[in-house]
């Protein structure tokens, strides 16, 4: 661990390195608390460029945390949609709420507030207290951690046991203590852009001199490859209604009774958003389908014949791989089910959907 004229020289030369190299994204033009913790939540999973545009919708249509927490949640969920992970949404506005009633609509400053808010871990509260308020808070993500086991050649699974706690005392460590806000981000750019999980470019690296893993020749042993969840395989099938007018059903989110054709784990998979008719296959998928069908969308008709099998839909979620095998059903007139929606088929933006849905509707589009 670095201590003394060697800290203080580790720092200066990451902050020179931060200021002349950092990307220009643009959650960084702001000091806005609102702004760095949308761009904290939609960074979670997911890459900056697929962020960023994400970013810039949600601040046309929220530009401040009272009209997100104002907002009917089908349209926060809509403008969300595509970016996955839909529970940080959920958590986005429930924490907005939260910060309109108890702290006048504004991100709370101490730490203990801002972690009782809804999607609020360690990691984020210390990245948007830093940011914006210029807390002494280090953090600590797979970035950062990855850098800082390669600077002290620390090797083995990084979130084994109490590993985890090790790493954030050395991030405490390092914190520049004049510049959090900066120093927590130029640790998390190096992470990104230098420091990165495969051939890290340790030519360029502004604090290669300080690395024990390079000297070591460790640098692609560090950290060790965690092990993998076995994937899980999963088949749905959907029964995707098509009227003379080109429109089709959807079925509500599932909530308390809203949703009388909810099947168990189905809607989680959908992302708790509107879907076609959709069950988990296990055996025969039309036969299934109809029997799911049966009594409850229709009575009594036989559509078995008249089901037309499109292209298979897949779509990986973690470390479930799921097959769709999505059936178009040419109708006369669609069925009346409580509480769904028809919509065009080739429009379904008036409802927030998930990834899978919106494929789904594509292969079913001629
Ligand atoms: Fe990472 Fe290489 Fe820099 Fe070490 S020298 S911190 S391994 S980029």
């Amino acid at each position: 661990m670095l201590t003394g004229p060697a800290l203080s020289r580790f720092r200066k030369k990451l902050l020179e390195w931060f200021s002349e190299f950092q990307r220009d994204l643009p959650w960084r033009h702001s000091k806005d608390p609102y702004r760095i913790w949308l761009s904290e939540i939609m960074l979670q999973q997911t890459r900056v460029v697929a962020a960023i545009p994400y970013y810039e919708l949600f601040l046309e249509h929220f530009p401040d945390v009272k009209t997100l927490a104002l907002a009917p949640k089908e349209q926060v969920l809509r403008l969300w949609a595509g970016l996955g992970y839909y529970s940080r949404a959920r958590n986005l506005q429930k924490a907005a709420r939260q910060i309109v009633k108890d702290h006048d609509s504004r991100f709370p400053e101490a730490r203990e507030s801002a972690l009782a808010l809804s999607g609020i871990g360690p990691y984020t509260a210390a990245a948007i207290l830093s940011i914006a308020y210029g807390q002494k808070l280090a953090v600590l993500d797979g970035n950062v951690a990855r850098v800082i086991a390669r600077l002290n050649a620390k090797r083995g699974d990084l979130r084994a046991g109490s590993r985890w706690q090790k790493l954030q005392k050395i991030a405490d460590g390092l914190l520049a203590p004049n510049a959090p806000g900066d120093w927590n981000q130029a640790m998390m750019e190096l992470g990104a852009t230098v420091c990165t999980p495969r051939s890290p470019r340790c030519l360029l690296c502004p604090v290669a001199e300080f690395c024990q893993a390079r000297k070591l020749g460790l640098t692609d042993v560090i950290p060790e490859k965690r092990v993998k969840r076995a994937t899980e395989k999963i088949t749905l099938a959907a029964l995707v209604m098509v009227d003379p007018w080109g429109r089709t059903l959807l079925l509500p989110p599932p909530k308390s009774g809203a949703n009388p054709l909810a099947t168990h784990d189905v809607p989680a998979l959908l992302s708790r958003m509107w879907h076609f008719p959709t069950i988990h296959v296990h055996g025969d998928a039309v036969q299934e389908l109809r029997e799911f069908v049966k009594g409850t969308i229709f009575t009594g008709q036989d559509f078995r014949s008249r089901l037309q099998p499109l292209p298979k839909v897949r779509h990986a979620v973690t470390y479930r791989q799921i097959t769709l095998l999505p059936f178009r059903l040419g109708i006369a007139k669609l069925p009346r089910v409580p509480h769904a929606k028809v919509l065009p088929l080739a429009d379904l933006s008036d409802v927030p959907v998930s990834n899978l849905t919106r494929k789904t509707a594509r292969a079913a589009t001629p």
